[in-house]
C-alpha cells in the first residue's frame, strides 16, 4: 500500500520545509523556562540528537522573548515561538529571530493586532500557525466545526492581509474529534497540517492514543508535522514521534526491531535483549542501516521471523542462530548478541 500524500502549499522554516512532498517533520516543545537560555539550550541539543526536526519555546514574558536571540545562535533547530494572549511577545520574539510564530485564534484574535503581527512575519519571511486548541476556543461551543471555523476565520484575515505563509493546527484531547477536525480542515483549505492531540497523557497511553489519531490521519495522506504531546520528557515525543513515521513507512530513521513477545517456550532474557539493542542504538542510530531485525526467542517462529529480516536471530538455550539475509551463519551466545547484532547494523 502507498499513502498518497494531500497537496499542500510549501512553508519553510528556517531550513524545514513543510507540506508539498517533503517529509513529514517531527517537532516537540522544550519544557524549561525559555529565560532559562542554558537548560534550554540543553534541551534543544538532545532534542536534535533525538532526531527532532523543530523545536517550539513557550514564550511567556518579555525574558522569554528576549532569550530567542541567544537560543537562535547556538541551536541546531528552527525555533517556533509558542505565543498566548500578548501579540507584543510576538513582535519581540520575531524580532529576536523566531523562525516561525504559533497564534491562537482564542486568545490573540483583535484584527489590529493580528496585523502587526502578520506585517512582522512578512517582513521577516517566517510563517505563521494558526494553532486551534479545543481547550481554548473562543465565544462558541467546543465542537469540531467550530474548531475548523475558528481556523478558516482566522485564515481570512491573513489572507485579507495578502499573508500565506500559514500552517494550521486543529488540536482537541478527543480523538475522534482530533480526526475529524483534521479530516474536515484537510477538504476545505491546502495549508500544510501540524498534527498533535493536545494533553494526551502519560507516554503509555499518550502514544498509544497518539498513533491512533495521527495514524489514522497519516494514513489518509493528511499531516506535514507532527507533534507527540506527552507528559513526559520531551525526549519521549520524538521517539513517539518517529516510530508513528516509520511505522508508516513514511519516514525512515535506521534499523527497525522485530521481536516477539516471548512465552513460556523462551530460554534467555529475551526483554533484556531488546532492550540493550535498542537503547544501543539511539547513539548508534545515526550511523545505522535502514534494515530489518529479528530478535526471537525461540524455533517456533524464530527462524522463519529471522529468515525474513535482513539480520535475524532465534534463540535456542544459551545461545542463538545468527541468521543473515536468510542464512544461518553463526551460533552467538546470548552475552554477546547485542554487539554482534550492532556491529552487523552499522557495519
Ligand atoms: S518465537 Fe517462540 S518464544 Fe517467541 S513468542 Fe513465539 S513461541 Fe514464544
Amino acid at each position: 500500500m502507498i499513502i498518497k500524500r494531500r497537496k499542500s502549499k510549501v512553508v519553510k522554516i528556517d531550513r524545514i520545509f513543510l507540506g508539498g512532498n517533503h517529509p513529514v517533520a517531527i517537532q516537540s516543545m522544550t519544557k524549561v523556562k525559555a529565560s532559562c537560555v542554558e537548560a534550554t539550550l540543553k534541551q534543544i541539543k538532545e532534542l536534535a540528537d533525538a532526531g527532532c526536526e523543530i523545536v517550539r519555546l513557550a514564550v511567556k514574558d518579555n525574558e522569554d522573548a528576549s532569550a530567542i536571540k541567544k537560543i537562535k545562535d547556538k541551536s541546531r533547530l528552527p525555533i517556533v515561538a509558542d505565543i498566548h494572549f500578548d501579540w507584543r511577545l510576538a513582535l519581540k520574539a520575531i524580532d529576536n529571530g523566531a523562525d516561525k510564530i504559533r497564534l491562537n485564534p482564542g486568545n490573540i484574535y483583535k484584527k489590529e493586532e493580528i496585523k502587526s503581527v502578520v506585517s512582522a512575519a512578512k517582513a521577516c519571511g517566517i510563517p505563521i500557525r494558526v494553532g486551534v486548541n479545543s481547550g481554548s476556543i473562543r465565544n462558541r461551543r467546543v465542537n469540531v466545526d467550530n474548531m475548523v471555523n475558528s481556523a478558516l476565520d482566522y485564515i481570512k484575515i491573513l489572507e485579507g492581509l495578502k499573508f500565506y505563509n500559514t500552517v494550521i493546527s486543529l488540536k482537541a484531547s478527543n480523538i475522534l474529534d482530533t480526526i475529524d477536525a483534521y479530516r474536515k480542515c484537510s477538504k476545505l483549505c491546502d495549508y500544510p497540517l501540524h498534527l498533535g492531540v493536545t494533553a494526551t497523557g502519560t507516554p503509555f497511553g499518550g502514544a498509544i492514543k497518539s498513533s491512533v489519531a495521527l495514524g489514522a490521519l497519516l494514513l489518509e495522506g493528511i499531516g506535514d508535522t507532527l507533534r507527540v504531546s506527552l507528559t513526559d520528557n520531551s525526549l519521549q515525543e520524538v521517539l513517539a514521534a518517529k516510530a508513528i513515521l516509520s511505522s508508516l513507512e513514511l519516514r525512515n530513521f535506521g534499523p527497525e526491531i522485530i521481536s516477539c513477545p516471548t512465552c513460556g517456550r523462551c530460554e534467555v532474557d529475551l526483554v533484556k535483549v531488546v532492550r540493550d539493542l535498542e537503547n544501543r542504538l539511539l547513539t548508534a542510530r545515526a550511523s545505522a542501516r535502514s534494515i530489518k531485525v529479528a530478535v526471537m526467542g525461540c524455533v517456533v517462529n524464530g527462524p522463519g521471523e529471522a529468515k525474513e529480516a535482513d539480520i535475524g536471530i532465534a534463540f535456542g538455550k544459551n545461545e542463538g542462530l545468527l541468521f543473515k539475509h536468510g542464512k544461518p551463519v553463526k551460533k552467538v551466545k546470548v552475552k554477546d548478541c547485542v554487539k554482534v547484532l550492532l556491529k552487523e547494523m552499522v557495519s
